[in-house]
């Protein structure tokens, strides 16, 4: 049923390689107690470690149930970790805060098996180990040699084909250590036991088989067992009451060892919650801390937000009243810049009887003149092409041509207009009339923002509706309701 062929297990270390186990073959019967001695580092923990799926071989194989493991994957390892293997370790490995009724049923929650079979089972298992009456009993209130039994029903509590035993005498004095060997050749008569021990008195007086390692080989096997052997024959009282027990089929029809490991979520909820719980203070303490960082950086964060949010604001507000304009010929402001600071000439000339000539003004003068052509051609191609990138950043795009609206009073007869406008004033006016038609900035028209949402937000409708053609104007009124008198004259509703 557990063959090892030709196991060799070498750990790299840093350049170096470590033969832990040399070629170790093996077979062992399907109830038998075997010994493993050997000098320390000769391999017998990675030995068992490779026998219960700890640890992985680097080569030869692992034959389960007459089944290679070479092709095991993870879940398969898991399935039989926590279906045919028990493990017990030289410290015990107790949960500290937990019942010893809790420690032995832990190992059943992996298994789904129900809450009260999970109970009654750990009680059996405590009970085989003589620990029937301390079920109540927090580990640090128990010696070495009842901690130690607590370990061993909780490897049995899954009823494993295997029980696998590191050293664990080695922390016990020799009258306790006795009474471990009992349980352990006990269980051996149902099961498979293999035990890593120091001891060999101990191994010669309670086993049935004793395998010596040197260096990661097999030195000597007091009974060796041959796997190709009649199965039968060669195999002891099998466990009848065993047997009758891992047969029993759950819902699904699955035996406890064809089913997988797999924890429910409401036990996985309950085992933390009760391991908060046994550290209530801790817990109380922990969660306070905790919250006063969080609290901390959620104020950090909705002050921010809150800022944020308000930048935002009067950047959209701002932006909607003072759009980002480009043109095709812009003024370059920071050469202008630059010429008024560096150009202005303080230097003191009198006494060298020269009167020499200043021209910083000029300098400013060709700097204000001189424009820069923005390619608009090419950019609101790369707007129109990029539009879907951009839009998340921006309210709305408009382009204005150069081309100015002639918009004429109700029976057509006059434009209206600035410019109309100022040649109707006279005087002075008139003359300016020419730069406002030159301009074309100075109309009282403009193009609506194609952004509902940012309409919305900025300007309320006090009559009628928003338009909805394109032939359709609005009247926008400052924010205090009203209309300069000029701009009535402007669109024509008075008279000029
Ligand atoms: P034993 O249990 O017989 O004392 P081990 O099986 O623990 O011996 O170790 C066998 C050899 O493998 C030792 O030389 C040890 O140093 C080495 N070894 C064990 N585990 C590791 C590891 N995880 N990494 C590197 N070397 C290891
Ligand atoms: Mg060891």
């Amino acid at each position: 049923m557990l063959e090892l062929r030709n196991i060799i297990k070498n750990y790299e270390v840093g350049d170096n390689r470590v033969e832990a186990l040399r070629g170790v073959s093996l077979a062992f019967r399907p109830s038998e107690f075997v010994s493993i001695l050997g000098p320390s580092g000769c391999g017998k923990t990675t030995l068992l470690n490779i026998i219960g799926g700890l640890d992985r071989y680097t080569s030869g194989d692992l034959i389960i149930n007459e089944k290679s493991t070479k092709d095991f994957k993870d879940s398969d390892w898991d399935t039989y970790r926590n279906h045919s293997i028990g493990f017990v370790f030289q410290s015990y490995n107790l949960i500290p805060h937990q019942t010893v009724l809790s420690n032995v049923e832990l190992a059943l929650t992996l298994s789904g098996v129900s809450r009260h079979e999970r109970r009654q089972r750990a009680k059996e298992a405590l009970e085989l180990v003589g620990l029937g009456d301390q079920l109540s009993k927090k580990p640090n209130q128990m010696s070495g040699g009842q901690m130690q039994r607590v370990a061993i029903a909780r490897a049995l509590v899954n009823d494993p084909d295997i029980l696998l035993a590191d050293e664990p005498t080695g922390a016990l004095d020799s009258v306790t250590s006795v009474q471990i060997m009992e349980i352990l050749k006990k269980v051996a008569q149902k099961r498979l036991v293999i035990m890593v021990t120091h001891n060999p008195e101990l191994a010669e007086q309670y086993s049935t088989r004793i395998v010596k390692l040197r260096d990661g080989t097999v030195i000597s096997d007091s009974a060796p067992f041959e796997a190709t052997a009649v199965q039968g024959r060669d195999e002891p009282k099998k466990p009848i009451e065993k047997h009758k027990r891992s047969a029993k089929k759950d819902k699904k029809g699955k035996t406890d060892k064809e089913r997988k490991s797999s924890m429910s979520f409401f036990t996985a909820l309950t085992l933390s919650f009760n391991n908060l719980m046994t550290k209530r203070a801790r817990t109380i303490l922990t969660s306070f801390a905790g919250s006063i960082g969080i609290i901390g950086i959620a104020l950090i964060l909705a002050v921010s937000q809150g800022i944020n949010g308000f930048i935002a604001q009067v950047q959209e507000d701002t932006l909607s009243a003072y759009p980002l304009s480009l043109q095709s010929k812009a003024q370059d402001m920071s050469a202008m810049l630059s010429a008024m600071t560096s150009v202005s000439d303080e230097t003191d000339y009198t006494g060298t009887g020269k009167i020499y000539v200043d021209d910083s003004l000029g300098t400013m003068m060709q700097a204000m003149a001189s424009t820069v052509d923005n390619n608009l051609e090419a950019f609101k191609k790369y707007l129109d092409a990029n539009y879907d990138q951009i839009k998340d950043y921006v309210s709305d795009v408009q382009y204005t041509y150069d081309y100015d609206m002639h918009v004429f009073n109700s029976d057509g007869t006059v434009e209206v207009g600035m410019e109309t406008l100022l040649e109707n004033m006279g005087g002075a006016f008139s003359g300016l009339s020419e730069m406002a038609a030159m301009s074309g900035k100075m109309d009282v028209f403009s193009e609506m923002i194609n952004n509902q949402t940012l309409l919305d937000q900025q300007y309320d409708v006090i009559a009628g509706d928003w338009p909805t053609e394109a032939n359709e104007v609005v009247l926008v009124v400052n924010s205090n309701n009203s209309i300069s008198k000029m701009a009535l004259y402007m669109l024509g509703v008075l008279p000029h």
